[in-house]
């Protein structure tokens, strides 16, 4: 049994619908999946009837972008409550900070002299949660670039005319958003951020487990994380971060977790959920989390 932990839809920037998703999970044979669209969990109903009409288990997640010290760091929630208000208001401030950023984007665009709109970025997108992808797109689909890459190259890019920083909550507070609406908190594909040294303070800051397993970890990369996953007693995932159709077929499937992990985190998550499991210690240095 096998189970693909890392997942997007167009609720935020992949391009299959929930149902599109649940039916490639069933071709691939998995028996469990998490959603996880970009600081929004708006998906998850759907993806969680599809599921249960398909019999695949589903997992409610979501990857909230954070902060460590200047450094963007990717964090999965998994096992969230999606009526959690906390997470419902914190989340609706990402998206906001999410749309400030394309509008901000757009004017920079004009400003490079591309007429776009934002309108039509929010038309394209069709979601609370809009990013990158969903310019570039709309600058494809407007034929101010001939494709994606060219998008992102010409104009989106780091130091590009369009480049705009993004901003972010803590990796600290992501943490305590996720705990707090009784989930896991995951760090998302260790082996795209700059350095492992942001591992250690996010461990302490209260981090439940580690995605040893991604579409861009390399064998050693994955063993790599194994083992810090050992050092630091931290849980096991993996999953293929598919967005979509990408070079002909979608990532779905191409990164299948052993499900025994999945059971450890189901472990994981009713020790934390039951009122009478011991606390977890305050991280004493918390407060120094950016
Ligand atoms: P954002 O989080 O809004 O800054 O957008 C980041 C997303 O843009 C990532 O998920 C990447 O998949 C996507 N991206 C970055 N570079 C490219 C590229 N050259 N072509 C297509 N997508 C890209
Ligand atoms: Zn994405
Ligand atoms: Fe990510
Ligand atoms: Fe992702």
């Amino acid at each position: 049994m096998f189970a693909d932990l890392h997942l997007h839809t167009h609720f935020s920037d992949g391009t299959f619908t929930p149902e599109e998703l649940v039916a490639r999970a069933c071709d691939q044979g998995l028996s469990a999946i998490a959603l996880t669209d970009h600081d929004t969990v708006e998906g998850c109903p759907r993806a969680a009837a599809a599921c249960e009409k398909a019999g695949i288990e589903f997992i409610v997640g979501t990857e909230l972008t954070a902060d460590y010290k200047g450094c963007e760091l990717h964090i999965l929630g998994y096992f969230l409550d999606i009526e959690n208000p906390l997470l419902i208001r914190e989340m609706s401030k990402c998206q906001a900070t999410r749309q400030d950023r394309i509008r901000e984007m757009v004017l920079r665009l004009n400003q490079a002299r591309v007429p776009l709109e934002a309108e039509r970025v929010f038309a394209i997108a069709n979601c609370q949660s809009p990013g990158r992808p969903h310019v570039a797109r709309a600058l494809v689909a407007d034929g101010y670039c001939a494709g994606m890459d060219e998008a992102f190259e010409r104009f989106l890019k780091r130091g590009r005319p369009a480049w705009v920083p993004k901003r972010r909550i803590s990796a600290a507070n992501a943490i305590e958003l996720i705990h707090q609406a009784g989930g896991l908190a995951v760090m998302a594909h260790p082996g795209l951020n700059r350095s492992d040294d942001v591992i250690p303070p996010v461990v302490k800051a209260g981090l439940d487990g580690i995605e040893c397993f991604h579409t861009k970890h390399s064998t050693h990369a994955s063993e790599r994380y194994l083992e810090l996953a050992d050092r630091y007693k931290l849980l096991v995932t993996g999953g293929s971060d598919c967005h979509g159709m990408s070079k002909g077929r979608p990532l779905i499937g191409s990164m299948k977790l052993p499900y025994q992990h999945v059971e450890l985190m189901k472990i994981a998550v009713a020790r934390r959920q039951s009122p009478s499991a011991p606390k977890v210690p305050a991280p004493e240095e918390s407060p120094t989390l950016s």
